[in-house]
């Protein structure tokens, strides 16, 4: 049997030295305080417990992205630098000019696609010059768009990362979780604490599942040991339990300064079907109560007193732009072509067209440019703060109450594990054909699930 033991005020390993890290999060505050951390992508996959098991309490990885959401990722980094230039030099109400908005994207696309480079399995040598083509021919209509949104509204904040401290059905706003000390004999690695289960929140240890029992084994270049669990000293200390999100743009009306919006970007196939759904999305309502609550609890200090979310606002991009019209042999363009109508009509001048002989067709490209880029704004009312707020401390619950089922299966069978894990079938077509139906489902075809580094581990110091 493991070794449990309680929190221990005499111990020299005190639950305060321990550093949480939380990917897409690094050195961002409050994050590295010691804390169980969940997101709002978390919060989504608990739709299916055995999702959410794979993906957060496992830390499993299948085959590479596909390109449309390395497209989604990229453009989003493209987006996020071009705003932060806006906050940089503290002009909140308009946007870099179009060129200096390609030239950032010519200067930094490399770097992104290296950021991605781990999460695309292959892609061929066009890939780098296929996405500069999407993006350049995106950029002009996002910046149509957002300028747009600009008229309205004043930029607060890009990338503003926030947070909030979760009070538990018990009334308790802390949880016990099970921490594993590693020997001092492991050479170098003195101890690493590892939160959650230990066999379900994995930080730098990868637990393998044998016949009958679980082994502990490291699996990055620096570690390389395996461990009886026997051997492994245990013990449960608390964390406070947190949601914790990034806000795309946080931004507040001209006209009134009290209040505020939440904008996201989001990269869509389509538009009209993006706009139908959003008043299914979960996930910028528990932005916007987060942020009130932070206000509220006087930890935004960047907006005025008594000012409040009332405003979701999302920044629809397509995917699906294709490239500027090639001309016909007669040497004109189509008229079937379905492009944003700046691309028809740079096409016009490149090619040194009369722009008088397309008039007609401009006229239904600009009707139709809402297809490729579209702004849906949603009110957000307090009584949608009530349903918010709870709906976060239900996830929470449900969180901790898993992890410490969990962690009672520790010599348990792979059948006890699932026993705490049902499966939700339906969801399976939701998760766009689900990543671990492999594993998960009998009739798929086998392939590989990747153990990665968990999304949320601890370390001491
Ligand atoms: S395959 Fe279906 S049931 Fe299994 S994890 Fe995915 S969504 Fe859940």
């Amino acid at each position: 049997m493991k070794n449990f033991k309680s929190d221990d005020k005499t111990s020299n390993r005190p639950s305060d030295t321990i550093t949480t890290h939380v990917a897409r999060y690094e050195n961002m505050l409050p994050v590295g305080d010691p804390a169980y951390y969940f997101t709002n992508s978390e919060k989504s996959a608990t739709t299916c417990e055995r999702f959410w098991f794979y993906e957060y309490s496992r830390g499993y990885h299948t085959d590479g992205v596909g390109t449309s959401l390395t497209y989604g990722v990229i453009l989003h980094r493209l987006l996020e630098d071009i705003l932060s230039v806006v906050q940089e030099y503290n002009i909140p109400h308009c946007l870099p000019l179009l060129d200096d908005c390609y030239k950032i994207l010519s200067a930094n696309l490399h770097d992104y696609i290296e950021e991605q480079q781990e999460h695309i399995n292959e892609y061929d040598a066009n890939f780098e010059s296929e996405l500069l083509l999407r993006l350049t021919n995106s950029l002009q209509g996002w910046h149509d768009n957002f300028s747009k949104i600009l008229e309205e509204w004043d930029i607060v904040a890009v990338e503003l990362p926030i947070y909030k401290d979760v009070t538990l059905s018990t009334g308790e706003t802390t949880a016990s979780f099970n921490t594993v000390y590693l020997p001092t004999s492991t050479g170098g690695l003195t101890r690493l604490a590892q939160l959650g289960e230990a066999n379900n929140m994995q930080g730098f240890y990868e637990i393998v599942l044998n016949e009958s029992d679980y082994d502990l084994m490291g699996y990055t270049d620096d570690i390389d040991l395996r461990l009886d669990l026997d051997k492994i000293e245990m013990r449960k200390i608390e964390l406070p339990v947190r949601f914790l999100g990034k806000i795309d743009v946080l931004l507040q009306h001209k006209e009134d300064e009290k209040r505020l919006a939440v904008l996201d970007h989001k990269t869509t196939a389509s538009c009209d079907r993006y706009e139908s759904r959003a008043r299914y999305d979960t996930q910028l309502p528990t932005y916007a109560s987060v942020v009130n609550s932070m206000i509220k609890q006087g930890k935004l200090n960047t907006v005025p007193e008594g000012a409040k979310v009332d405003t979701l606002i999302y920044d629809l991009i397509s995917n699906k732009i294709g490239a500027a019209p090639t001309p016909l042999k007669s040497g004109k363009l189509s008229s079937r072509v379905s492009c944003p109508s700046y691309l028809f009509e740079e096409a016009i001048e490149s090619l040194k067209l009369e722009k008088k002989d397309y008039t007609e067709k401009l006229e239904e490209l600009r009707d139709n440019d809402s297809k490729f880029f579209r702004t849906i704004e949603r009110d957000f009312l307090s009584d949608d703060d009530f349903v918010i707020r709870s709906e976060i401390a239900a996830t929470a619950d449900f969180l901790v109450d898993k992890h410490q089922k969990l962690s009672a299966t520790n010599n348990a069978s792979r059948s006890n594990i699932y026993r705490h894990v049902r499966r939700n079938s339906g969801q399976c077509d939701r998760f766009g054909r689900c990543k671990f139906s492999a594993i998960c489902l009998a009739n798929n075809t086998k392939s590989a699930i990747l153990k990665t580094r968990s999304k949320i581990y601890w370390t001491h110091n």
